[in-house]
C-alpha cells in the first residue's frame, strides 16, 4: 500500500513506473505539462485505477499524477496481473491479449511484460472452450442434460433418506460429460438457471417413482428427499426462487419434499441478499443445505444468521479423518456447533467402512458417498430403494489421538 499527501507526486512525466494502482482513498490528479504550464486532465477517486499505462509498456510517462488530498494506492504490477492471467478463462486472455497487442503496435511500443498472446495452445483452448459453450446452449433444449441419483443415509438407522441430484451432459459424440467440465460453462455462459430448472423438472418427472418403491420397502426407507444444487449467482436473481417453486408446483410437486444445496461462496460474499433468497425459500417449503462446508472460508458465523437446514462437511474432511487428529477435531466441531444450532449434517465422500463408522461414533446425521451407492440413472436408483439394507460397518479404526 503507499500513501501519497496532499501535493505529493506518484509519477513524474519521464518517470517510467512498473506498476498501475488501484485508488483504496483519496484523490488523484493526472497533469499535463506543455509550454503553457499545467494543465489537468483529469481527477480520479476511489475505486479508479490509475497509471496502468504502465501495464502497457515502461516508456516514460507523458503526464503527472499527483494527490489531491491525502490517498491510499494499492500497486497492480505487470508480473501479478500476468500470473492472474494465467489461470483465466482462456477466451478471456485471448481478447484481452489480441486488443493489448494492437493498442502496442498502433503506439508502437513493447510490452513491459510480454502478456499472453494468441498462441496456438491458447486459441485451441479458446475455440474449445466457446464450442462446450455453444453446444451447451442446444444441450438442454434437446434433452442431453440426464440425472443421477446419489444415496442420502441416515446414520442413525441406517435408512435411506433420499437422494441428490447430479447432472449428467450425454453429449451426442463425446459421450458422458461430467459436471466438472459443464456447469463452469453453463455459469459463465448464463444458463446455469436453465440447467437447475432442467434437473429441478427431471427430479419432479422421478420422485413418484421413487415414492411408490419406497413405500414397498416400508420402514428401511423414510419419507424421501432429493436434494438440487444450484448455483449460487442464481440465488441473487430476485425472482429465481418464486419461479423454482412455481415450476415445482405447476408439475405437479412439492417444495416440502426438496433440498437446494448452494456452496459457501455465495453467502459469505453476500449475506444480506442471500438471507433474503433463503428466507424466501423456506417459507416456500424447500429446504437449504451448504455444500461443500469446510473449502470456502475460515468464518462459522453465516452459519449462526442464515437460514440453513443442513450441512455437507466436504469430503476432504471425511476422508482425512481417520489418519489426522486436527482434521477430526475440526468434524468434531462443526458437528458439535451444528447440534447446537439444530442444523443437520451429512458427511460427504464415504468410501470407507471405518468412515461410516467414524462419523456415526461423532454423531454425524447423514452420509453420502459411494460406500452407499454411486450416482446412477433412475432405472438403477429405483431398485436399491427396493433392496436398501443396512450397511455393515466395523468399529472405526483410529490412528492418531484427537488433537
Ligand atoms: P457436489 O455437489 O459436491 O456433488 C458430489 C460430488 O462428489 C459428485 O460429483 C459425486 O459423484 C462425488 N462423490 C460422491 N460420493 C463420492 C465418494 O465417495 N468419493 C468421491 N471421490 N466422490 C464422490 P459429480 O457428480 O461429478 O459432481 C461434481 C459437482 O458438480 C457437484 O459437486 C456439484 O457442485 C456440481 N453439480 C452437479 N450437478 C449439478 C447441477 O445440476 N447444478 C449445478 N449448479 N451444479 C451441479
Ligand atoms: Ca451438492
Ligand atoms: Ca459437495
Amino acid at each position: 500500500m503507499i500513501r501519497l499527501d496532499p501535493g505529493s507526486y506518484l509519477v513524474r512525466q519521464g518517470d517510467a513506473p512498473t506498476c498501475a494502482y488501484l485508488i483504496e482513498s483519496g484523490c488523484v490528479e493526472v497533469l499535463a505539462h506543455g509550454a503553457a504550464g499545467e494543465r489537468l486532465l483529469a481527477v480520479l477517486g476511489r475505486g479508479e485505477i490509475v497509471g496502468e499505462m504502465a501495464l502497457i509498456d515502461q516508456a516514460p510517462r507523458t503526464a503527472s499524477v499527483r494527490a489531491r488530498d491525502a490517498c491510499l494506492l494499492m500497486p497492480i504490477t505487470a508480473e501479478s496481473l500476468e500470473k492472474r492471467l494465467a489461470g483465466a478463462d482462456p477466451v478471456l486472455r485471448l481478447v484481452l491479449g489480441t486488443v493489448l497487442d494492437r493498442y502496442r503496435s498502433l503506439l508502437g511500443v513493447a510490452a513491459a511484460v510480454p502478456l499472453p498472446r494468441s498462441a496456438q495452445a491458447l486459441r485451441s483452448a479458446a475455440y474449445a472452450e466457446l464450442r462446450l459453450e455453444e453446444e451447451f446452449a442446444h444441450a438442454i433444449a434437446d434433452g442431453q442434460i440426464h440425472v443421477h441419483y446419489q444415496p442420502i443415509v441416515s446414520l442413525v438407522d441406517d435408512r435411506l433418506t433420499g437422494f441428490e441430484a447430479l447432472a449428467r451432459w450425454l453429449h451426442p459424440t463425446r459421450g458422458l460429460i461430467p459436471p466438472a467440465s459443464f456447469v463452469p460453462v453453463a455459469e459463465a455462459s448464463g444458463s446455469s438457471d436453465a440447467l437447475t430448472r432442467a434437473c429441478l423438472a427431471r427430479v419432479i418427472a422421478d420422485m413418484p417413482a421413487m415414492r411408490a418403491r419406497a413405500e414397498r420397502r416400508g420402514g428401511h426407507v423414510a419419507d424421501l428427499r432429493v436434494s438440487v444444487n444450484i448455483s449460487g449467482h442464481d440465488l441473487m436473481a430476485p425472482t429465481f426462487v418464486r419461479e423454482l417453486a412455481r415450476q415445482v408446483t405447476d408439475a405437479g410437486g412439492s417444495p416440502d419434499a426438496l433440498t437446494l444445496e448452494l456452496t459457501e461462496t455465495v453467502l459469505v460474499r453476500n449475506p444480506s441478499e442471500a438471507a433474503d433468497a433463503l428466507e424466501e425459500a423456506r417459507a416456500l417449503g424447500f429446504r437449504i443445505a451448504v455444500d461443500d462446508f469446510g473449502t470456502g472460508y475460515s468464518t462459522l458465523n453465516y452459519i449462526r444468521t442464515l437460514p440453513i437446514d443442513t450441512l455437507k462437511i466436504d469430503k476432504t474432511f471425511v476422508q482425512g479423518m481417520a489418519d489426522c487428529a486436527t482434521t477430526r477435531s475440526i468434524v468434531a466441531s462443526t458437528l458439535m456447533l451444528a447440534a447446537s444450532l439444530e442444523i443437520a449434517v451429512v458427511g460427504e465422500g464415504v468410501e470407507l467402512a471405518e468412515q461410516h463408522a467414524l462419523l456415526q461414533m461423532l454423531g454425524c446425521d447423514y452420509g453420502q458417498g459411494y460406500l452407499y451407492g454411486r450416482p446412477t440413472p433412475l432405472a438403477q436408483a429405483l431398485p436399491l430403494i427396493e433392496g436398501w439394507s443396512a450397511v455393515e460397518a466395523p468399529r472405526p479404526v483410529i490412528s492418531a489421538p484427537f488433537a
